[in-house]
């Protein structure tokens, strides 16, 4: 149970984050919730999980590719429950095209985005965790931080990026009760990947159809979306008590895809 303890969870307004977001609550921890949207939407996703779990949850409008944006969340968070145990760097962007092709400020965007803003949220936790002599740090990577597609060379990059700062976060925290780890999901059916069916369409010259069955799920052995309930689930295991031993993992939630 993680009843007592506070957890900021980037992009957590749509998709996995959100998943996320509702399994930490359901253990019992208090909730940041941080991304972009419709207010009113939100504010009802905040009260709801508030309701139904009993914990605090507080909202966050900050751009994770803004490093004093993040500096204002970070001690907004702690001015509302006092510190940050579990920080989860789940926010991200994608944008498909050839790398002759591929906009310079898209891939600004992209390495700010889903690289350096888990840079400063962590540093910015670090502190709070060493002092507790327990935290979790769980970053939301992809199976594109152990492998490569065509067309994705900012998303891929940062990914693998992730991944690095992962390890060597863990390595820093590791004898503070403190463990960082990366989960790689394959395809996961949210906003970030049906917006990128047209563009890998366009990009390869293939039908919307085509992408879904031959470029995506040909990726997965298992032929199907991974459930945002996989990832979650595997989110809260990572922050639970029992999985103190992990720590600077790659833990790949893939329908198999990185086992080819
Ligand atoms: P999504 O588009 O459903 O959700 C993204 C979330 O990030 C939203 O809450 C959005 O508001 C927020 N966000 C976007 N830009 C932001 C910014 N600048 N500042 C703050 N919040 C911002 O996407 P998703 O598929 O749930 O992706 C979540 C994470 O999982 C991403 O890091 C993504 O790379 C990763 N991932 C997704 C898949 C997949 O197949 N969907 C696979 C592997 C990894």
């Amino acid at each position: 149970m993680l009843r007592g303890k506070t957890a900021v969870v980037t992009g957590s307004t749509s998709g996995i984050g959100l998943g996320i977001a509702h399994a930490l609550a359901a253990q019992g921890s208090n909730i940041v919730l941080n991304g972009f949207g419709d207010a009113s939407e939100i504010e009802d996703i905040r009260a709801e999980m508030a309701g139904e779990h009993n914990v605090g949850v507080a909202y966050s409008d900050a751009d994770i590719g803004d490093g004093e944006a993040i500096a204002d969340m970070m001690a907004f968070a702690r001015k509302e429950f006092g510190s940050v145990d579990i920080l989860v760097n789940n926010a991200g962007i994608q944008h498909v095209a050839p790398i002759e092709e591929f906009p310079a400020e898209k891939w600004q965007a992209i390495l700010a985005i889903n690289l350096v803003g888990a840079f400063h949220t962590t540093r910015y936790c670090i502190p709070d965790m060493k002092s507790k002599g327990w935290g979790r740090i769980i970053n939301i990577a992809s199976a594109h931080a152990l492998v490569a597609s065509p067309y994705k060379s900012a998303y891929v990059a940062a990914k693998h990026g992730l991944l690095g700062l992962t390890k060597t976060v863990a390595l820093e925290v590791a004898e503070h009760g403190i463990t960082a780890n990366a989960i790689c999901p394959g395809y996961v059916l949210t906003p970030l990947v049906q917006k990128q069916i047209p563009d890998q369409a366009k990009a390869r010259g293939i039908s919307e159809d085509a992408v879904v069955h031959d470029v995506l799920l040909a990726a997965q052995p298992t032929k199907r979306f991974v459930g945002v309930p996989e990832v979650a689930a595997l989110a809260a295991f990572l922050a639970s008590d029992e999985a103190g031993s992990i720590t600077g993992a790659a833990l790949p939630v893939d329908g198999g895809w990185t086992a080819h």
